[in-house]
């Protein structure tokens, strides 16, 4: 009873629905995961090194560029910080507060403009579709729940900044954790559109995941965490090709063709 109780309180203050129609619970505002995903930003650059290769900077700016470039509504208002990192584990990211990382090692793995157009779509959706404040929320209310009420009732509370803080600090907790399954299907799916959007063929996605999977082993990337298998995966981006394929005409038509590769 006092669990669903929790529940509604939260709920009024933090149920929303993602753009496939998901039910999400986020209760962080957009400011503070903003502050969030720059603090990660910040302490994974400090870890590794930026690439110092010049055509390869070039070549995932120019990627991720397109990508953002093509985002709509409040979603255009967001200034993109891009970073290549050198590590050779082929990895890529974005957090909130506009930033994305590549690793050097993903360009081994994601051989065409359109397959890195693929990641970076990917990652680019778990930022605005707020796939990290739903994780924190969540954290949060397992957690804390009752404390949780107090901090969402009133963003005045003293402990609503402690929290946030404490958030900030541990950022490997709060916004480097995997994500679910269900978030992932989002990011793949919406990712498509997204990257067709921008003027890269979505058909090849298809490849960049087969690639994925040849390359295995190791630590599994971000986008690899908590998926299914890649036969779900590519069965699901291939059901989605005939929405995403009219996409990429239309941007094509109008001028959206990017050269990056
Ligand atoms: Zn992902």
């Amino acid at each position: 009873m006092l669990a669903i109780a929790i529940l509604a309180i939260l709920c009024i203050s933090g149920c929303q629905t993602s753009a496939l129609g998901r039910s999400q619970f986020k209760m962080m505002s957009e400011t503070d995961m903003d502050q969030m995903g720059a603090a990660a930003f910040t302490e994974l650059s400090k870890q590794t090194p930026p690439s110092r290769d010049a055509r390869e900077n070039a070549m995932v700016t120019c990627v991720a560029n397109a990508i953002t470039g093509s985002l709509v509504g409040s979603n255009s208002n967001t200034r993109w910080e891009v970073r290549v990192f050198a590590d050779e584990t082929p990895n890529a990211f974005a957090l909130p507060g506009g930033k994305i990382g590549v690793n050097t090692g993903l360009l081994q793995v994601a051989r065409t403009q359109g397959q890195l157009g693929a990641v970076i779509g990917h990652e680019v959706v778990h930022v605005i579709e707020g796939h990290a404040n739903e994780r924190v929320s969540a954290e949060i209310a397992s957690q804390t729940a009752l404390q949780a009420v107090s901090v969402v009732a009133d963003a005045s509370n003293p402990m609503y900044g402690q929290m946030v803080g404490l958030l900030g600090a541990g950022v490997q907790v709060g916004v480097m954790l995997p994500f679910g399954r269900k978030q992932e299907r989002e990011a793949d799916l919406l990712g498509l559109d997204l990257m067709a959007t921008a003027g890269f063929d979505p058909r090849e996605s298809i490849a960049l995941w087969q690639n994925m999977a040849k390359a295995g082993g190791g630590q599994p990337p971000e986008f690899l965490s908590t998926h299914p298998s890649h036969g779900t995966r590519i069965r699901d981006l291939e059901q989605r090709i005939p929405i995403a394929m009219p996409l990429y005409e239309e941007a094509k038509a109008q001028g959206r063709r990017p050269r990056c590769f």
